[in-house]
């Protein structure tokens, strides 16, 4: 009842009248097209990327300098294929160039700023309109999972760290309630807390879980091991974090719902997201032009890994054209059989950063060590740290049961990895703290 009202009558009024927001009209025209067929959306994606290089052309310095250099102007791009043409930027070109590369228009601007790898946190800027659309984007791929605005969330991730203020805190508590939203941070997983958020969960009764990944895989893991039980939501979204097939089948044995993996970042909100097929995430097509590249920086052929390239068709504010955002995946090429003419992504495959180097140059993916540590049930959360090529750090919080002879096995299985020639310590810690955003970092770089 309530949510029925909420969504047809409090968030249009709130949204609409109250912040002047366009973001429900975004997503009644991103539900009629997202069974466009796939020609009609690469016609449109053309008109929309043909816009958005002339008006980065023409109000943007850093693009204007950057593509008269290459020798490029908008009248070049003529198919999506030219595209490949222009120039790509990185995190590091936003911290160099960030000002050059907003416009000159004046326009209603947000500054927002990601984590990062190293911890130094980069700073962006994103326009009023851009903001509304990707919203509209996530609450599109929520409602494929059945998480669109008015159901019954219940969200397991980072709260808000440090002392704040009850006014605050109020305020929040206010707005979630408002959202027919509950919270459980994965800050506080100590074996009190775990069990306030299982009567937590079981008062609350969610039709929909929306998880980091790896806290909830925690939670899930804690329920097998002390034998509790909470009251099956009808899905489960999770994002954030790389999504594992064990994770996936854990959750969905545990918590008896689906699990609908998305992507996303700090930079563009939500980038794909699984359907009730869940043959591979839809793209949000009509906010973004995602490329999948190889280290020379042409397309990946067919079922091949290569490196996340996106465009932001919208943010006029301080355009992100080509931008390398670190993570690897796949690219789907065949039809989904829901008939949504969104492409796919097969696999995100994770941060590049999470592959390690050894020094006979040995390249081991991200995935394998939570794998390999999946198989020791005493293991609850891990980190990996490279201190040097040849010096690696497993670090881990365990429960009694870690023998002597788990620890042989789990050394001889990573040495049978890395190779003979990498030290391996295993350092047995209280805990891995978080990052502040709440995500847990398998890999640490520390050289
Ligand atoms: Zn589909």
């Amino acid at each position: 009842m309530y949510g029925s009202l909420y969504r047809h009558v409090l968030l249009p009024f709130f949204d609409r009248v109250v912040k002047g927001r366009k973001t429900l009209d975004y997503w009644q025209q991103a539900e009629q097209s997202q069974w466009w067929p796939r020609e009609k959306h690469a016609v449109t994606q053309l008109v929309n990327l043909q816009r958005l290089l002339r008006h980065a052309e023409t109000t943007c310095p850093y693009y204007k300098k950057t593509w008269a250099e290459h020798g490029l102007s908008t009248e070049r791009l003529q198919s999506l294929t030219d595209f490949e043409a222009w120039p790509l930027i990185t995190r590091d070109t936003i911290r160099r160039h960030r000002l050059a590369m907003r416009t000159t228009v004046p326009m209603t601007r947000m500054t927002k700023a990601t984590g990062g790898s190293s911890g130094e946190p980069l700073q962006f800027d994103l326009s009023a309109d851009s903001n509304d659309r990707r919203t509209a984007m996530m609450y599109r791929g929520y409602g494929w999972a059945g998480g669109a605005p008015g159901s019954k969330q219940l969200y397991v991730w980072g709260g808000a760290l440090g002392n704040v203020p009850t006014w605050k805190k109020w305020k929040t508590s206010l707005h979630h309630r408002f959202d027919r939203h509950a919270v459980i941070s994965c800050f506080e997983f100590t074996p009190e807390k775990m069990r306030e958020h299982v009567a937590k969960w079981n008062r609350y009764r969610p039709e929909v879980i929306v998880a980091y990944t790896n806290p909830l895989y925690e939670f899930a893991k804690y329920l097998q091991r002390e034998n509790l039980t909470v009251t099956s939501p009808q899905s489960i979204i999770v994002g954030a974090e790389k999504l594992h097939d064990f994770q996936r089948e854990t959750m969905q044995s545990v918590f008896q719902a689906p699990v609908f993996e998305t992507y996303g970042s700090r930079e563009f909100m939500l980038i794909g997201a699984e359907c009730p097929e869940h043959r591979g995430l839809h793209l949000s097509q009509e906010n973004l032009y995602v490329e999948i590249l190889d280290d020379d920086g042409r397309p990946t052929p067919t079922g091949e890994e290569g490196n996340v390239v996106i465009t932001d068709l919208f943010n006029d504010s301080m355009p992100f054209i080509r931008y390398v955002n670190g993570d690897r995946a796949v690219a789907g090429f065949e039809q989904c059989p829901c008939g949504r003419g969104l492409p796919l992504l097969k696999k995100v495959v994770g941060r590049q950063l999470d592959t390690l180097e050894t020094p006979d140059g040995r390249k081991i993916p991200g995935e394998f060590f939570p794998h390999l540590l999946k198989e020791f049930p005493c293991i609850r959360r891990f980190q990996v740290v490279q201190e040097a090529v040849e010096c690696i750090t497993l670090k881990l919080v365990v429960d009694g049961g870690f023998t002597l002879a788990d620890r042989e096995t789990l050394l001889r299985e990573v040495h049978s990895c890395t190779g003979p020639v990498v030290n391996i310590q295993l350092q047995l810690v209280d805990d891995i703290p978080l990052t502040g955003a709440g995500k847990h970092r398998v890999v640490v770089h520390a050289m």
